[in-house]
């Protein structure tokens, strides 16, 4: 088995190591990753200039590419033009910092999962719940269980991928796993406006964490219970329900232009 692990917190962030270890024991591990932090860039993609991928040897000898570009350009590099053959799964982590509820729309961590499951084969996402104490060892765990899993059942059925974060505690004080759906998790945002030394006026994006742990079936509040949160996500963003409620609407053309 080839499995491709990338990330977006770039190719030397510590989560790329314990995931490299931990799937190392499983199968052939290839490491395609960002060459500098790239959190937040969600499923941006690299068109206006070429990208370039330079082979990176770690004190180990385990050899790797950095790319200079976002998550979703080094999943594609990587099918597209680096491996041969073809990698069988991908694993996207282990992010520092959680990834839920809406989150998982700014992530570039899961945004290059998302790459992996266009590619056709299965994907998972693993992020720490915490940026203070993160848990790697156990996301690492968490990651090579469900790596097996998924093989074990013959990998994910089409667009879909698993989406998983790890409380930051002790695996000793972990108290289970729960299978999740995303919960809501947004920004209070507030730019801060500030003044730069030439004068000129500036906006730093800043604010907190409004997170809904009301509803125990959530991502978020599997976290708040230490447990592992598991969320299976599917790619098709259609709603289905106003797909039929809006088929009622006034919107005909009663001939070409004209509306009725
Ligand atoms: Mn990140």
């Amino acid at each position: 088995m080839r499995i491709l692990v990338t990330n977006d917190d770039g190719i030397y962030a510590e989560g790329i190591k314990h995931l490299r270890e931990a799937l190392g024991e499983l199968g052939e591990v290839i490491v395609v990753a960002p060459d500098r932090e790239r959190s937040a860039t969600g499923h941006s993609i690299t068109m206006d200039r070429p990208l370039r991928a330079k082979e990176v040897v770690f004190k180990d000898g385990f050899k790797s590419y950095a790319v200079d570009g976002t998550p979703a350009d080094c999943v594609k590099l990587a099918f597209d033009a680096l491996l041969q053959p073809r990698p069988d799964i991908v694993v996207s982590g282990i992010n520092h910092g959680p990834n839920m509820g809406t989150d998982v729309l700014y992530s570039g961590t899961v945004s290059a999962a998302i790459e992996g499951m266009i590619y056709g084969v299965p994907a998972i996402a693993v992020s720490t719940a915490s940026y203070e104490n993160p848990n790697y060892r156990g996301a690492a765990l968490m990651a090579q269980r469900l790596v097996r899993e998924v093989m074990d059942h013959q990998g994910l059925p089409p667009a879909t991928l698993l989406n998983v974060n790890v409380p930051d505690v002790d695996l000793t004080e972990l108290k289970g796993v729960a299978i999740t759906r995303l919960g809501s998790r947004r920004y209070e945002n507030i730019f801060d406006k500030r003044t730069d030394p030439r004068g000129r006026t500036y906006y730093w994006l800043a604010g907190e964490i409004v997170e809904d742990d009301s509803e125990p079936d959530t991502d978020v509040a599997a976290i708040r219970r230490n447990e592992v949160s598991v969320t299976p996500i599917h790619f098709d963003l259609t709603d289905y329900k106003l797909l039929e409620q809006i088929r009622g609407w006034q919107l005909n053309l009663c001939k070409p232009g004209k509306f009725c």
